[in-house]
């Protein structure tokens, strides 16, 4: 069978020292994985399993994009996060530096609704992901978010309260996880709204930073 129109291709994202571009398949993001973030955001951590939510491929953006504004928020915020990149198995190949950005007040209303977080974190330019490092070593590093050069967020990413080995695990029980997966894998404390006009930064030492414009709306 022939598609009736064509199909988008899968984005693409940079790595480092390839000519080629990983194709991303699916986002799998964490929460509650730092426990200062939990308890700024007044929860605590579930110590017993993490828990998930996704986001479309196609809601992924490069690193230097300026983002407009969203539509439906008046308060856009930032969490960034270590990425990890998989392989045909299912093992981490690549690391990088992403942006989980969040409509925190729609985020707000689902939760008091008991209700999916969906268009809270994904939506169009809501992943932004800097360029992969191959190597799945996430030892001795620190990851931190400026704002117009003013630190926001940082932590060391030992802080995590379930490191990498551990939320593959805890993911493989339910799904077959594979190529073009990437996993968001939660964000430190030091979250908060944005604007027109700033400029974030994400950094983690040894991988690509992440670069994003916040614009006016579209
Ligand atoms: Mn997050």
């Amino acid at each position: 069978m022939d598609p009736i129109f064509s199909p988008r291709p899968l984005p693409l994202l940079p790595v480092i020292g390839r000519d080629g571009g990983y194709p991303v398949a699916r986002i799998f993001c964490v929460g509650r994985n730092y426990a200062a973030h939990a308890a700024e955001m007044g929860n605590e951590v579930d110590r017993e399993e993490p828990f998930w939510f996704t986001k479309s491929c196609f809601a992924m953006i490069p690193s230097g994009s300026a983002l407009p504004y969203p539509p439906g928020t008046r308060d856009l915020h930032h969490e960034v996060e270590l990425v990890v990149a998989l392989g045909e198995d299912g093992e981490p190949i690549a690391l990088g530096c992403g942006l989980d950005m969040t409509r925190r007040d729609l985020q707000a209303r689902a939760k008091e609704g008991r209700k999916p977080w969906d268009t809270s974190k994904d939506f169009e330019g809501s992943a932004v992901i800097g360029a992969l490092t191959p190597g799945a070593d996430t030892s001795g590093r620190t990851i931190r978010l400026l704002v117009n050069g003013a630190v926001r967020q940082e932590a060391p990413l030992s802080d995590m309260v379930r490191d990498l080995p551990d939320l593959l695990d805890h993911l493989r029980g339910l799904y077959r996880l594979g190529s073009g997966d990437l996993i968001m894998t939660g964000t430190p404390a030091g979250v908060a709204a944005v604007g027109p006009g700033d400029e974030l930064v994400g950094e983690i030492d040894g991988l690509a930073p992440v670069h994003l414009s916040i614009g006016d709306p579209a």
